[in-house]
């Protein structure tokens, strides 16, 4: 293996393939995967880059496994809990444990992200419909929210 991997395009690398975000569901809008550093890197964690088009947004979700996150690219809101922050590059997001959470691209501008997770981890649950109620608590969550 190729001890370096090159940057072919802007956000883009050699041989790594750039996947859908989730293989299915209407959750989630315009989101592609790339593994940087998946099982082949002999880590207890994987390192993915991912990128929400304009206007798009990741799932609302949350999981015992946590989130480390370093925007790279363009510009968003993150919904961590129940507050949203806007973000830029080379800002870092935390999401705890079994902590809501879902990314939003500026409608101008995709959100590019890279996303520290442990190798072996749980997965994501979705909100019931209780918990969207109760999530959705001030206007500004209720528009931020998708689902
Ligand atoms: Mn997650």
């Amino acid at each position: 293996m190729n001890p370096v991997i090159r940057q072919r395009a802007p956000f883009r690398w050699d041989g790594i393939e750039v996947e859908p975000y989730k293989r299915e569901g209407t959750h989630f809008r315009d989101v592609s995967r790339q593994v940087l550093f998946g099982a082949e890197a002999g880590l207890a964690c994987e390192l993915r880059y991912f990128e929400v088009d304009c206007g798009g947004h990741s799932t609302l979700e949350r999981h015992e496994h946590v989130h480390a996150i370093v925007i790279l690219r363009g510009a968003g809101r993150v919904l961590v809990g129940t507050q949203i922050y806007d973000v830029e590059p080379f800002d870092l997001v935390r999401v705890p444990p079994q902590t809501w959470h879902q990314l939003r691209a500026d409608p101008e501008h995709p959100l590019g992200f890279l996303c520290l997770v442990d190798a072996k981890r749980d997965a994501p649950s979705r909100p019931t419909k209780e918990q969207l109620e109760a999530l959705r608590t001030t206007p500004e969550l209720a528009t931020f929210i998708k689902t």
